[in-house]
């Protein structure tokens, strides 16, 4: 499932493209995603500007002249194909817009979903801070908001585990089950230990290694495990960096203990028993 850097980059790729550009059309071949797309998501969209897209979470915003927001969930297995031709439809491809850039250069950008868990969305500026996705969202772990003082302030009354805590979008927003295990590998954190047991310096160390496995993977294009793929057909690097997800049996690169498996809340969960305690 594509995660906050799996999503920031199809938002970097996008941004390239899109931003000031013209929608001259939209098709939806497909309409029931997670939830169906509007109706008149066609007619709204035709001729209106696209701005600069933004990110909140595992979601794409890309803002309107005539402002609306077009809302873009990836699910578990979407993917956006930028591409400056007008190719054949393939299978999957649920969502087709077309963009035209400066004078007559046309791309078009292509929403392609396997599995469907993916959604888009378009509705007023004004209503983002009402709109079902968004509402509840915590904070973005990237931005000055991520502090020890926060998580105190959520974690002093909790009696739950910090991976779960990791996953909770109403905490921290675009962490997924990837790199929840990555930054406790990284923070010298257990995944089961129970939030209100850790000391502000373990947040101060789990705030640090959020933001730099983020940033870092973000630098490689994501990570590719079964479906992420970068806008322009590559794929996330990052999965060359991981640590500790997916190695079961293989030994820690830092105290050469085999790397521990564990189902967490229907989870896969990876951990070093030795480094986190
Ligand atoms: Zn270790």
């Amino acid at each position: 499932m594509p995660e906050l850097p799996e999503v920031e980059t199809v938002r970097i790729a996008l941004s390239k493209i899109i931003s000031s550009s013209k929608v001259k059309s939209v098709e939806v071949l497909r309409k029931d995603l997670r939830w169906e797309i509007p109706e008149d998501l066609s007619e709204k969209l035709k001729d209106d500007i696209l701005e600069t897209p933004l990110r909140r979470g595992k979601y794409i915003l890309i803002p309107t002249y005539k402002g609306n927001i077009l809302l873009i969930h990836l699910g578990m297995s979407g993917q956006i194909k930028i591409q400056n031709t007008i190719p054949d439809l393939l299978k999957h491809d649920h969502v087709r817009i077309i963009i035209e850039k400066g004078n007559n250069k046309y791309y078009s950008i292509t929403y392609n979903d396997p599995r469907r868990f993916g959604y888009i969305d378009l509705f007023k500026k004004k209503e983002i801070n009402q709109h079902f996705l968004l509402k509840n969202l915590g904070v973005e772990p990237l931005d000055q908001f991520l502090t020890v003082e926060y998580l105190q302030q959520i974690f002093k009354n909790k009696i739950i585990n910090i991976k779960n805590a990791l996953l909770d979008q109403k905490i921290i927003a675009g962490i997924g089950n990837i790199y929840a295990s990555e930054i406790l590998y990284k923070a010298k954190i257990r995944p089961d230990k129970i939030v209100n047991k850790l000391k502000s310096k373990d947040l101060s160390l789990l705030i640090t290694a959020t933001k730099d496995i983020l940033e870092k993977s973000i630098k490689k294009g994501g990570t590719t495990i079964k479906n992420h793929k970068q806008p322009n057909g590559k794929l996330g690097y990052f999965v060359q960096d991981l640590l500790v997800y997916g190695k079961k049996n293989t030994r820690c690169s830092n105290c050469n203990n085999i790397i521990e498996f564990k189902v967490m809340n229907n989870r896969s969960t990876y951990f070093c028993n030795k480094c986190q305690k």
